[in-house]
């Protein structure tokens, strides 16, 4: 089994570890409803994509 030369100080570790945070993820707004909308997702209000296709369509409540 692989085993590490020497221990990782804290800060190694930590400095390591300053990339691994979770971005939210980004939204903008649907040309076709202007709902907020993820980026190069369909958009789960109106289900356009690419200001044209409807692939599904969530009805109103
Ligand atoms: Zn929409």
């Amino acid at each position: 089994m692989a085993v590490p030369k020497s221990k990782i100080s804290r800060s190694r570790r930590n400095q390591r570890r300053a990339h691994d945070s979770l971005k939210p993820a980004t939204h903008e707004e649907c040309p076709n409803c202007g709902e907020l909308k993820r980026r190069h997702h369909v958009c789960a209000d109106c289900g356009h994509y690419d200001s044209r296709e409807v692939i599904e369509a969530r009805e109103a409540v």
